[in-house]
């Protein structure tokens, strides 16, 4: 897999994977990941769907073919990632129809969600850049530009003695509708979910330019990260790096107070 480039290539139900990024999470799957060029991979609940082998494709879960948005992602695979490099400026992002319907379902009426908290819909990016592992030894996929400006605020911070990790980046659209569903299942509503997750299409993390930052020893997303050193760090220098703090004390969206949460703009 050396000198591939590591992108996420994203469709609305389905992501594709480099294979080298993921971890087996049984045998039959390791066999396939370990010479898998790329990896089918569900957004709802990140299962693993089908390997892409020198042989072809080749299906991690039954009936793969019924599975939705199979062939988007069937189609995703022909296109070269080196094609979409070669547009920084104009990142394709997903539609947004699909999101609509389910926001409907959850019951949730975009106009008077956006309204009450002023946040807008976020379309996600057609493909991500891997931007180093995060805090729990996940790949953190940001915008080609975030996730350099990441790595350099990173190396920035390292030369002045601060360690910088990182707890979140992009999530789909489909991730955070899983959340729900896992909520919804377990019997909470929908009103009680609202309080705590943005509603599915209307995060940040969805626009692959914002992170949760942290550093060792400090639990991840708590306000307490507004007393560390590298939280003043950040006050400092981030936005040399084009990077802002989205939601401060008495935002005008009404969100609480995130010091982890930041976002990049060039
Ligand atoms: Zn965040």
């Amino acid at each position: 897999m050396r000198g591939q480039a590591r992108l996420l290539v994203n469709t609305p139900e389905i992501e594709l994977w480099p294979g080298s990024l993921l971890r087996a999470r049984g045998n039959r799957d390791a066999r396939a990941l370990a010479r898998a060029r790329r990896v089918l991979r569900r957004k709802r609940d990140g299962r693993y769907l089908a390997a892409e082998l020198p042989e072809g494709l080749v299906p991690l879960v039954p009936h793969l073919l019924r599975e939705p948005g199979i062939d988007e992602a069937k189609r995703a695979l022909g296109l070269e990632p080196a094609r979409a490099r070669a547009g920084i400026d104009v990142i394709p992002a997903l539609p947004l129809h699909r999101l609509q319907a389910r926001l409907d379902r959850l019951g949730i009426d975009p106009a008077a969600y956006a309204e009450r908290t002023g946040l807008v819909l976020v379309a996600e990016p057609a493909w991500l850049a891997f931007a180093g592992r995060d805090r729990f030894g996940r790949a953190l996929w940001l915008r080609v530009d975030a996730a350099r400006a990441w790595r350099n605020l990173r190396d920035a911070a390292l030369r002045d003695g601060i360690v910088l990790d990182s707890i979140s980046g992009y999530r789909s659209h489909d991730y955070q509708l899983g959340i729900f569903e896992r909520k919804l299942a377990r019997g909470q509503d929908v009103d009680d979910i609202l309080t705590v997750n943005a509603a599915p299409g209307y995060s940040e993390h969805h626009s692959g330019i914002a992170l949760d930052i942290g550093t060792p020893g400090e639990p991840p997303a708590e306000e307490s990260f507004e007393g560390t050193p590298a939280f003043d760090w950040l006050g400092r220098y981030a936005g040399e790096h084009g990077f802002t703090m989205s939601y401060p004390r008495d935002n005008p969206h009404g969100i609480v107070y995130e010091p982890w949460h930041w976002r990049f703009s060039r």
